[in-house]
């Protein structure tokens, strides 16, 4: 029979650290005094109600059911049994087992009385209600944090000082360029070399992986917009390092399928895969690439294909001609007056309130639902209107977070020679395309073999499509 000291490192229960030697040398003290020789338990957890398994705890029950433990040491009851569970069983047992706790911090608790489990449970109760009051102390603070627009805490994101209040002019502007190159169509991957190359690292401390890159730009932290268990909450109080249309046009790119993991093997190889659309009465598909045998030399040539209606054009003449239109319209002398002046900052603080406004209204239907003001059917109907109409204001929001893929264009000296360089960078063609204009394949007149460039219709956009 031995006296069993157990020793558990975690935070105590005001948040302090309490360490493992303050522990030990209290509990070898008592020891002492009593004349007890001891044999050590130790667990290391840093949560208190977590469920994680404690080997050491499991290694002094095993001690206690085969009777080798007389009783345990413990610094204080709270160190012994994290909650109700924990608790009750480790009572019965230590009863049935005839073993007493002593504590440092505390009365001595001796199991085989009614007293002692009585009071063994009641100074249970009472620690676990200090969690749980803690806990939801904690929980009330975070969602006040959010709701004031404070940052979120934690580890410190590229681009914010630590306290998240300021920026850090490098990252920032390392950010900026890296939403201006996926909005352009690089690749997350493609990226994460770039920050490399560019000697910055992680806010870990490690070099930058696609999967970093994808949760630091899919952030809305960095449009300065607060989020809280993943619900915008409010307006954050820090400088926002990109608009809300480009973090939001990242979001919807970073959802798309070909972007779930690597780019590489997925890239498009053709321009106007799911890019020019069937221009068939009533239809206005996406067109496909396929290839087909076609003509009496036996060349197979490439097509494109709505996969709805089955309307098949020629594609190379197609890609051709596309690609002289967008080099014609960028050659523009007015192209400057048109765009250059990126998305109106006025029209997408607009979107955004509207956008926040649903969002309210979408909770207060659920408080109404709550409260039995609104029956089932009627939430259900208020959530689908209100899903309808973010959709379309998140569309406009993306639309207008496209433009930036023309950014670097308009910002170059040389337009039409710049959009030339990036043939065959199909996904950043495209994304200049899909800023700039619609394609409509129309249906080739009846008896006309060779290409009709006037089959092949752009469908300008305005300038500016958020005003
Ligand atoms: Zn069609």
């Amino acid at each position: 029979m031995t006296t069993a000291v157990y020793l558990r490192i975690s935070e105590d229960r005001l948040g302090e650290g309490l360490g493992v030697e303050r522990q030990r040398e209290d509990a070898r003290a008592l020891a002492e005094r009593r004349g007890w020789t001891v044999r050590e338990f130790v667990d290391n957890d840093i949560s208190a109600t977590n469920g994680k398994l404690r080997p050491g705890y499991a290694a002094l029950m095993a001690a206690v059911k085969s009777g080798e433990v007389e009783r345990i040491v413990v610094f204080h009851t709270s160190r012994l049994w994290r909650n109700r569970r924990e608790r009750a069983d480790g009572i019965e047992l230590l009863r049935e087992a005839r073993v007493s706790v002593v504590p440092v911090k505390g009365p001595e608790l001796d199991m085989t009385t009614a007293y002692g489990r009585g009071m063994a449970g009641m100074i249970g109760e009472f620690d676990t209600m200090e969690v749980e009051v803690k806990s939801e102390r904690q929980r009330r603070e975070a969602q006040q944090r959010a709701e004031q627009g404070r940052p979120a805490g934690g580890r410190r994101a590229f681009g914010y000082t630590a306290d998240g209040m300021a920026l850090v002019e490098a990252e920032a502007a390392a950010l900026r360029d890296a939403y201006q190159r996926l909005l352009g169509g690089r690749s997350l991957s493609g990226i994460a070399q770039d920050l490399n190359a560019a000697g910055f690292i992680t806010t870990a401390g490690g070099p930058w992986r696609h999967n970093a890159v994808r949760l630091m730009m899919g952030n809305l932290r960095n449009a300065g917009i607060r989020t809280h268990r993943g619900r915008e909450v409010t307006q954050g109080l820090w400088p926002a390092i990109v608009s809300e249309a480009a973090v939001r046009a990242a979001i919807a790119m970073l959802s798309e399928p070909k972007r779930r993991t690597n780019h590489v093997g997925s890239a498009r190889r053709w321009l106007g895969t799911r890019l020019y659309r069937c221009g068939r009465t009533d239809c206005g598909a996406l067109v496909v690439s396929t290839y087909r045998e076609k003509y009496a030399d036996g060349r197979v040539r490439r097509v494109y294909r709505c996969p709805s209606c089955g309307l098949s054009r020629l594609a190379d003449p197609a890609d051709k001609w596309v690609r002289r239109l967008v080099a014609d319209r960028l050659g523009r002398e007015d192209l400057a007056d048109l765009l250059v002046s990126g998305p109106d900052e006025a029209a997408l603080a607009d979107l955004r309130a509207q956008s926040m406004a649903l969002r309210e209204r979408r909770t207060s239907a659920v408080k109404l639902w709550a409260r039995q003001v609104l029956d089932d059917d009627e939430l259900e109907m208020a959530k689908r209107e209100i899903a309808e109409e973010l959709a379309a204001i998140e569309a406009k929001l993306v639309e207008a977070g496209r433009e930036n893929a023309l950014a670097p264009l308009l910002a170059s000296e040389d337009p039409v020679a710049d959009w030339k360089k990036l043939e065959g960078r199909i996904d950043e063609e495209q994304a200049v395309v899909r800023a700039l204009t619609t394609v409509w394949l129309l249906p080739p007149p009846p008896g006309r073999r060779e290409f009709d460039s006037s089959t092949v219709h752009p469908d300008w956009k305005p300038a500016n499509p958020v005003r």
